[in-house]
Protein backbone atom coordinates (compact mmCIF):
# COMPACT_ATOMS: atom_id res chain seq x y z
CA UNK A 1 0.00 0.00 0.00
CA UNK A 2 1.19 3.24 -0.72
CA UNK A 3 2.72 6.38 2.16
CA UNK A 4 -0.13 8.47 1.42
CA UNK A 5 -2.63 6.23 1.91
CA UNK A 6 -4.22 8.41 5.22
CA UNK A 7 -5.82 5.99 7.27
CA UNK A 8 -3.80 2.52 8.33
CA UNK A 9 -2.25 0.42 11.01
CA UNK A 10 1.15 0.38 10.50
CA UNK A 11 3.31 -2.53 12.43
CA UNK A 12 6.73 -0.84 13.16
CA UNK A 13 9.87 -2.91 13.84
CA UNK A 14 12.00 -1.57 16.32
CA UNK A 15 15.28 -2.77 17.61
CA UNK A 16 16.00 -5.67 19.57
CA UNK A 17 19.14 -4.29 21.57
CA UNK A 18 21.01 -1.54 19.69
CA UNK A 19 19.28 1.16 19.06
CA UNK A 20 21.21 2.70 15.86
CA UNK A 21 19.17 -0.50 14.19
CA UNK A 22 15.55 1.29 14.11
CA UNK A 23 14.67 1.75 10.20
CA UNK A 24 14.91 5.75 9.26
CA UNK A 25 11.41 5.13 7.96
CA UNK A 26 9.92 4.00 11.67
CA UNK A 27 11.22 7.41 12.97
CA UNK A 28 8.82 8.68 9.86
CA UNK A 29 5.96 6.55 10.76
CA UNK A 30 6.04 7.43 14.58
CA UNK A 31 6.48 11.06 14.10
CA UNK A 32 3.69 10.68 11.69
CA UNK A 33 1.16 8.88 13.27
CA UNK A 34 -1.72 10.22 15.40
CA UNK A 35 -1.98 7.16 17.99
CA UNK A 36 1.23 4.72 19.11
CA UNK A 37 0.07 1.30 20.47
CA UNK A 38 2.93 -0.35 22.54
CA UNK A 39 3.62 -2.73 25.29
CA UNK A 40 5.20 -0.42 27.97
CA UNK A 41 4.58 3.38 27.16
CA UNK A 42 7.76 4.12 29.46
CA UNK A 43 9.97 2.34 26.90
CA UNK A 44 8.56 3.16 24.13
CA UNK A 45 8.44 6.86 25.09
CA UNK A 46 12.49 6.83 25.58
CA UNK A 47 12.62 5.14 22.00
CA UNK A 48 10.52 7.88 20.75
CA UNK A 49 13.10 10.64 22.71
CA UNK A 50 16.05 8.83 20.97
CA UNK A 51 14.26 9.01 17.57
CA UNK A 52 13.82 12.56 18.52
CA UNK A 53 10.22 11.80 18.17
CA UNK A 54 7.45 14.52 19.72
CA UNK A 55 5.51 11.93 21.45
CA UNK A 56 2.32 11.56 19.63
CA UNK A 57 -0.65 9.63 21.82
CA UNK A 58 0.63 5.91 23.27
CA UNK A 59 -1.93 3.49 24.08
CA UNK A 60 -0.74 0.31 26.19
CA UNK A 61 -1.41 -2.47 24.05
CA UNK A 62 -0.36 -6.26 25.23
CA UNK A 63 -1.30 -9.59 25.44
CA UNK A 64 -4.07 -8.90 28.19
CA UNK A 65 -5.39 -5.42 26.18
CA UNK A 66 -4.79 -6.30 22.49
CA UNK A 67 -8.54 -7.46 21.60
CA UNK A 68 -10.07 -4.91 23.90
CA UNK A 69 -7.97 -2.40 22.06
CA UNK A 70 -9.27 -3.50 18.66
CA UNK A 71 -12.83 -1.45 18.66
CA UNK A 72 -11.02 1.85 19.19
CA UNK A 73 -7.92 1.21 16.99
CA UNK A 74 -10.38 0.36 13.81
CA UNK A 75 -12.66 3.27 14.77
CA UNK A 76 -9.74 5.68 14.37
CA UNK A 77 -8.72 4.18 11.28
CA UNK A 78 -12.26 4.52 9.89
CA UNK A 79 -11.96 8.29 10.75
CA UNK A 80 -8.80 8.56 8.76
CA UNK A 81 -5.92 8.22 11.30
CA UNK A 82 -2.65 6.74 10.87
CA UNK A 83 -1.78 4.16 13.98
CA UNK A 84 1.30 2.94 14.58
CA UNK A 85 2.15 -0.55 16.61
CA UNK A 86 5.43 -1.29 18.29
CA UNK A 87 6.53 -3.88 20.62
CA UNK A 88 8.66 -3.61 23.40
CA UNK A 89 11.51 -5.09 21.19
CA UNK A 90 11.64 -6.22 17.40
CA UNK A 91 9.24 -7.31 14.99
CA UNK A 92 5.31 -6.95 16.51
CA UNK A 93 3.12 -10.55 16.27
CA UNK A 94 6.32 -12.66 16.31
CA UNK A 95 5.91 -13.91 19.81
CA UNK A 96 4.47 -10.47 20.94
CA UNK A 97 0.93 -9.21 20.79
CA UNK A 98 0.08 -7.79 17.23
CA UNK A 99 -1.77 -10.27 14.78
CA UNK A 100 -5.19 -10.01 16.51
CA UNK A 101 -5.24 -6.08 15.97
CA UNK A 102 -3.65 -6.60 12.59
CA UNK A 103 -7.01 -8.82 12.18
CA UNK A 104 -8.88 -7.01 13.38
CA UNK A 105 -8.39 -4.42 10.87
CA UNK A 106 -8.09 -6.52 8.02
CA UNK A 107 -11.64 -7.90 9.15
CA UNK A 108 -13.28 -4.20 8.93
CA UNK A 109 -11.50 -3.89 5.37
CA UNK A 110 -8.93 -1.14 6.39
CA UNK A 111 -5.41 -0.98 5.54
CA UNK A 112 -2.45 -2.62 7.48
CA UNK A 113 1.26 -2.06 6.18
CA UNK A 114 4.61 -2.26 7.97
CA UNK A 115 7.85 -0.96 8.13
CA UNK A 116 10.15 -4.14 8.37
CA UNK A 117 13.03 -4.52 10.55
CA UNK A 118 15.09 -6.70 13.24
CA UNK A 119 13.34 -9.92 14.07
CA UNK A 120 15.17 -11.67 17.02
CA UNK A 121 14.58 -15.36 15.45
CA UNK A 122 15.91 -14.14 11.79
CA UNK A 123 19.20 -12.66 13.24
CA UNK A 124 19.75 -15.93 15.21
CA UNK A 125 18.47 -18.25 11.92
CA UNK A 126 21.23 -16.71 10.09
CA UNK A 127 24.39 -17.08 12.62
CA UNK A 128 23.59 -20.39 13.29
CA UNK A 129 25.50 -22.04 9.83
CA UNK A 130 22.31 -24.28 9.46
CA UNK A 131 19.91 -24.38 6.33
CA UNK A 132 18.32 -21.19 5.82
CA UNK A 133 16.22 -21.78 3.04
CA UNK A 134 13.21 -23.91 4.95
CA UNK A 135 13.13 -22.62 8.70
CA UNK A 136 9.86 -22.64 11.27
CA UNK A 137 9.99 -19.96 13.37
CA UNK A 138 8.44 -21.90 16.88
CA UNK A 139 8.58 -19.22 19.42
CA UNK A 140 8.29 -20.53 22.86
CA UNK A 141 7.72 -23.96 24.36
CA UNK A 142 4.89 -25.02 26.22
CA UNK A 143 6.46 -24.69 30.24
CA UNK A 144 5.29 -27.93 30.60
CA UNK A 145 2.94 -31.24 30.44
CA UNK A 146 1.50 -32.68 27.61
CA UNK A 147 1.92 -29.74 25.14
CA UNK A 148 5.85 -29.18 26.10
CA UNK A 149 6.64 -33.03 24.90
CA UNK A 150 4.34 -32.83 21.89
CA UNK A 151 6.04 -29.87 20.81
CA UNK A 152 9.25 -31.45 21.57
CA UNK A 153 8.24 -34.84 19.43
CA UNK A 154 7.38 -32.17 16.64
CA UNK A 155 10.84 -30.63 16.66
CA UNK A 156 12.63 -34.05 16.84
CA UNK A 157 11.14 -35.28 13.67
CA UNK A 158 11.43 -31.72 12.02
CA UNK A 159 13.17 -31.64 8.62
CA UNK A 160 13.54 -27.60 8.52
CA UNK A 161 15.71 -25.67 11.07
CA UNK A 162 13.73 -24.44 13.91
CA UNK A 163 14.14 -21.63 16.16
CA UNK A 164 13.18 -21.13 19.64
CA UNK A 165 12.20 -18.46 21.96
CA UNK A 166 13.16 -19.02 25.55
CA UNK A 167 14.13 -17.38 29.06
CA UNK A 168 17.85 -17.50 30.30
CA UNK A 169 16.35 -19.15 32.96
CA UNK A 170 15.01 -21.57 31.37
CA UNK A 171 17.65 -22.48 28.68
CA UNK A 172 19.21 -25.21 30.67
CA UNK A 173 16.42 -27.29 31.04
CA UNK A 174 14.98 -26.42 27.25
CA UNK A 175 18.41 -27.67 26.04
CA UNK A 176 18.35 -30.82 28.38
CA UNK A 177 14.56 -31.83 27.52
CA UNK A 178 15.78 -31.14 23.18
CA UNK A 179 18.80 -33.35 23.83
CA UNK A 180 16.80 -36.89 25.52
CA UNK A 181 14.11 -36.06 22.54
CA UNK A 182 15.98 -35.41 19.44
CA UNK A 183 19.39 -36.97 21.02
CA UNK A 184 22.76 -35.78 21.96
CA UNK A 185 24.37 -35.20 18.67
CA UNK A 186 21.21 -32.82 17.00
CA UNK A 187 23.27 -29.67 16.36
CA UNK A 188 22.22 -26.55 18.49
CA UNK A 189 22.96 -22.72 17.87
CA UNK A 190 22.42 -20.54 21.25
CA UNK A 191 22.64 -17.09 19.77
CA UNK A 192 22.60 -14.65 22.95
CA UNK A 193 22.25 -10.67 23.12
CA UNK A 194 21.94 -10.22 20.12
CA UNK A 195 23.14 -6.84 18.29
CA UNK A 196 24.40 -5.49 21.92
CA UNK A 197 28.12 -5.70 23.25
CA UNK A 198 28.10 -9.13 24.41
CA UNK A 199 26.92 -11.00 21.57
CA UNK A 200 28.03 -14.48 21.09
CA UNK A 201 26.72 -17.51 19.64
CA UNK A 202 27.53 -21.00 20.59
CA UNK A 203 27.23 -23.45 18.45
CA UNK A 204 27.97 -27.69 18.84
CA UNK A 205 25.82 -30.65 19.82
CA UNK A 206 22.67 -30.62 22.06
CA UNK A 207 24.61 -32.78 24.49
CA UNK A 208 27.82 -30.05 24.26
CA UNK A 209 25.59 -27.06 24.20
CA UNK A 210 23.50 -28.19 27.23
CA UNK A 211 26.57 -28.84 29.20
CA UNK A 212 27.56 -25.45 28.55
CA UNK A 213 24.06 -23.66 29.87
CA UNK A 214 23.80 -25.72 32.78
CA UNK A 215 27.36 -24.92 34.34
CA UNK A 216 26.67 -21.43 34.91
CA UNK A 217 24.21 -18.87 35.37
CA UNK A 218 22.70 -17.96 31.68
CA UNK A 219 22.00 -14.10 31.69
CA UNK A 220 20.66 -11.78 28.99
CA UNK A 221 18.24 -12.72 25.85
CA UNK A 222 18.53 -15.92 24.11
CA UNK A 223 17.24 -17.67 21.07
CA UNK A 224 17.66 -21.50 20.67
CA UNK A 225 18.12 -22.46 17.02
CA UNK A 226 18.17 -26.35 16.61
CA UNK A 227 19.24 -28.20 13.07
CA UNK A 228 16.58 -30.14 11.39
CA UNK A 229 16.31 -33.60 11.80
CA UNK A 230 18.03 -36.20 9.23
CA UNK A 231 15.17 -37.94 7.29
CA UNK A 232 14.42 -41.35 8.98
CA UNK A 233 16.44 -44.44 8.19
CA UNK A 234 14.51 -46.85 5.70
CA UNK A 235 11.89 -48.90 7.41
CA UNK A 236 12.00 -46.77 10.33
CA UNK A 237 8.53 -44.93 10.49
CA UNK A 238 8.83 -41.32 10.70
CA UNK A 239 5.25 -41.34 13.11
CA UNK A 240 6.32 -43.89 15.38
CA UNK A 241 9.92 -41.69 15.59
CA UNK A 242 7.88 -38.64 16.82
CA UNK A 243 6.21 -40.92 18.79
CA UNK A 244 9.11 -42.33 20.61
CA UNK A 245 10.95 -38.39 20.88
CA UNK A 246 7.46 -38.08 22.61
CA UNK A 247 7.93 -40.45 24.88
CA UNK A 248 11.68 -39.82 25.68
CA UNK A 249 10.65 -36.66 27.05
CA UNK A 250 7.97 -37.83 28.97
CA UNK A 251 9.83 -40.64 30.61
CA UNK A 252 12.74 -37.72 31.24
CA UNK A 253 10.29 -36.02 33.02
CA UNK A 254 9.67 -39.12 35.41
CA UNK A 255 6.42 -40.74 33.89
CA UNK A 256 6.38 -44.39 34.62
CA UNK A 257 5.67 -46.42 30.47
CA UNK A 258 1.64 -46.41 31.38
CA UNK A 259 1.41 -42.48 31.92
CA UNK A 260 4.04 -41.62 29.44
CA UNK A 261 2.11 -43.73 26.54
CA UNK A 262 -1.55 -41.98 27.50
CA UNK A 263 0.23 -38.59 28.06
CA UNK A 264 1.54 -39.00 24.36
CA UNK A 265 -1.46 -40.33 23.04
CA UNK A 266 -3.11 -37.72 24.06
CA UNK A 267 -0.94 -34.87 22.70
CA UNK A 268 -0.57 -36.44 19.38
CA UNK A 269 -3.74 -38.41 18.54
CA UNK A 270 -2.28 -41.79 18.23
CA UNK A 271 -4.31 -45.08 20.13
CA UNK A 272 -2.98 -45.59 23.36
CA UNK A 273 -2.26 -48.87 23.15
CA UNK A 274 0.05 -48.18 19.86
CA UNK A 275 1.49 -45.59 22.30
CA UNK A 276 2.43 -48.22 24.94
CA UNK A 277 3.40 -50.69 22.37
CA UNK A 278 6.67 -48.46 21.31
CA UNK A 279 6.99 -47.31 24.95
CA UNK A 280 8.04 -51.00 25.87
CA UNK A 281 9.07 -51.85 22.53
CA UNK A 282 12.82 -51.89 21.84
CA UNK A 283 14.04 -48.26 19.94
CA UNK A 284 14.68 -49.18 16.36
CA UNK A 285 18.40 -48.68 16.61
CA UNK A 286 18.14 -51.81 19.14
CA UNK A 287 15.65 -53.72 16.29
CA UNK A 288 18.32 -53.20 13.78
CA UNK A 289 21.09 -54.43 16.55
CA UNK A 290 18.91 -57.54 16.47
CA UNK A 291 18.29 -57.58 12.99
CA UNK A 292 22.34 -57.61 12.63
CA UNK A 293 22.49 -60.25 15.07
CA UNK A 294 19.97 -62.97 13.67
CA UNK A 295 21.83 -61.69 10.30
CA UNK A 296 24.82 -62.37 12.21
CA UNK A 297 23.50 -66.07 13.54
CA UNK A 298 22.54 -66.53 10.02
CA UNK A 299 25.87 -65.79 8.67
CA UNK A 300 27.57 -68.19 11.36
CA UNK A 301 24.85 -70.88 10.39
CA UNK A 302 25.52 -70.28 6.78
CA UNK A 303 28.94 -70.51 7.67
CA UNK A 304 28.63 -73.35 9.87
CA UNK A 305 26.67 -75.00 7.01
CA UNK A 306 29.85 -74.77 4.79
CA UNK A 307 31.81 -75.98 7.18
CA UNK A 308 29.97 -78.97 7.09
CA UNK A 309 29.34 -79.23 3.37
CA UNK A 310 32.70 -78.64 2.99
CA UNK A 311 33.59 -81.63 5.96
CA UNK A 312 30.55 -83.21 4.31
CA UNK A 313 32.65 -82.74 0.60
CA UNK A 314 35.51 -84.05 2.10
CA UNK A 315 34.05 -87.20 3.85
CA UNK A 316 32.19 -88.30 0.57
CA UNK A 317 28.85 -87.83 -1.14
CA UNK A 318 25.78 -86.70 0.54
CA UNK A 319 23.10 -88.01 0.78
N1 LIG B 1 8.99 -9.82 18.54
C1 LIG B 1 10.33 -10.18 18.91
C2 LIG B 1 11.15 -10.41 17.64
O1 LIG B 1 10.75 -9.95 16.59
O2 LIG B 1 12.21 -11.03 17.73
C3 LIG B 1 10.36 -11.36 19.87
C4 LIG B 1 9.72 -11.05 21.17
S1 LIG B 1 9.75 -12.34 22.34
C5 LIG B 1 8.61 -11.75 23.52
C6 LIG B 1 11.24 -12.05 23.22
C7 LIG B 1 12.30 -13.10 22.94
O3 LIG B 1 13.05 -12.72 21.79
C8 LIG B 1 13.34 -13.24 24.03
O4 LIG B 1 12.90 -14.10 25.07
C9 LIG B 1 14.50 -13.84 23.28
O5 LIG B 1 14.30 -15.22 23.10
C10 LIG B 1 14.37 -13.14 21.93
N2 LIG B 1 15.23 -11.94 21.86
C11 LIG B 1 14.83 -10.66 21.82
N3 LIG B 1 15.90 -9.84 21.73
C12 LIG B 1 17.00 -10.63 21.69
C13 LIG B 1 18.40 -10.40 21.60
N4 LIG B 1 18.89 -9.18 21.53
N5 LIG B 1 19.24 -11.46 21.59
C14 LIG B 1 18.75 -12.72 21.68
N6 LIG B 1 17.44 -12.98 21.77
C15 LIG B 1 16.58 -11.97 21.78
Amino acid sequence: MSDSAPGALVVVATPIGNLGDLPPRAVDELARADLVCCEDTRRTGRLLVHAGVTAPGLRRVDAHTEEGAAGDVVARITAGQRVALVTDAGTPGVSDPGARLVRAVLAAGLAVTTVPGPVAAVAALVLSGFDTARFAVDGFLPRKGSDRSARLAELAAERRTAVLYEAPSRLARTLVDLRDTCGPDRRVAVARELTKRHEEVWRGTLAEVATKADSGDVRGEVVVVLDGAAPAPPGVDADDEAVRAALRAARGRGLAPGRAAAEVAAALGRPRKEVYALAVGPEPDEEDADDEDADDEDADAEHAEGQHDAAEGRGGSRT
